[in-house]
């Protein structure tokens, strides 16, 4: 869809060798951006995964370790990547219970890798864009940005704060050339979500086809999972000059869900 129109920029991508993070990398890359890779591992298949991807895109990728429940560690990340044109906040994690017996280190977690991160990472980068003159802050919410579902307090606490976080960025960078939006996935098959089917086939003893019918895609209209290249071609949109005047809001990528 899109020429190699980010040839030039380096975009740092949280929490991206799995899932919708590693999604958008290939986008990414693919419209020409240079990559810095992240996650808490620093295993050989991080390293060979950069390498895979930049054979594939014909860019230049570093993978970076970095533990995101860290603010030290998410700052040094930036620092480390030395630019940061496009930042990519995906980096998230879920956990599931009433809220009377959330267990506290869960909770502070959550809000520490789903959103504190975001603040510590656009904190840093924020200069380096306005150094360069352009920049894109691309925050991965949720529909759970915009709703909300039983069981998943810090989840939801999390992900609307990450679209509060970024209405306050965008009106902090306007008329700077940066822009700052939220993109809000519905139900994406990663494994964040692959987790979760065999405990929902045990507790509601049903097959995995119903369990994705029934439970999961009950509340995304379309009746189908999102994917991660539609999340990634949805980054790249927001990196294009079509989208220059696009900031402080989010977008669904969710088939109908908060339509509903
Ligand atoms: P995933 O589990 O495949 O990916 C999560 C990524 O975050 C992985 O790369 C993992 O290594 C990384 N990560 C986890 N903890 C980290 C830490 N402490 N430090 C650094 N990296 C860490 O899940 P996903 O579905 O690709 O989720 C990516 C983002 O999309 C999350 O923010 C999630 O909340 C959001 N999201 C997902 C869905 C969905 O249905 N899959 C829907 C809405 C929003």
């Amino acid at each position: 869809m899109f020429q190699k129109f980010l040839s030039g920029k380096t975009a740092v991508v949280t929490g991206s060798n799995s899932g919708i993070g590693l999604g958008i990398a290939h986008e990414l890359a693919r419209a020409g951006a240079d990559l810095v890779l992240n996650s808490f591992t620093d295993a050989p298949e991080d390293h060979a995964l950069a390498e895979s991807l930049a054979r594939e895109h014909g860019v230049k990728v570093r993978y970076i370790q970095a533990d995101m429940s860290n603010g030290e560690q998410c700052r040094a990340l930036i620092e480390q990547a030395g630019a940061c044109d496009i930042l990519v906040n995906n980096a998230g994690i879920q956990h599931v219970a009433p809220i009377p017996d959330f267990p506290v280190e869960k909770w502070n977690a959550i809000i520490a890798i789903n959103l504190s991160s975001a603040f510590h990472t656009t904190a840093v980068a924020l200069p380096m864009m306005r150094k360069a003159g352009w920049g894109r802050v691309v925050n991965i919410a949720s529909a759970h940005g915009l709703t909300a579902s039983a069981f998943k307090s810090a989840y939801v606490a999390a992900k609307h704060g990450i679209v509060g976080l970024t209405k306050v960025t965008a009106l902090e960078t306007a008329g700077e050339a940066i822009t700052c939006n939220a993109i809000c996935p519905g139900y994406v098959l990663t494994p964040i979500v692959e987790k979760q089917i065999p405990d929902q086939m045990k507790t509601h003893n049903m097959s995995r086809e119903d369990v994705i019918a029934k439970v999961m895609l009950q509340r995304q209209p379309s009746g189908e999972f999102a994917t991660v290249e539609q999340m990634g071609g949805t980054a790249v949109f927001l990196c294009s000059p079509a989208a220059d005047q696009i900031t402080g809001t989010t977008i669904s990528v969710d088939g109908g869900w908060t339509a509903l």
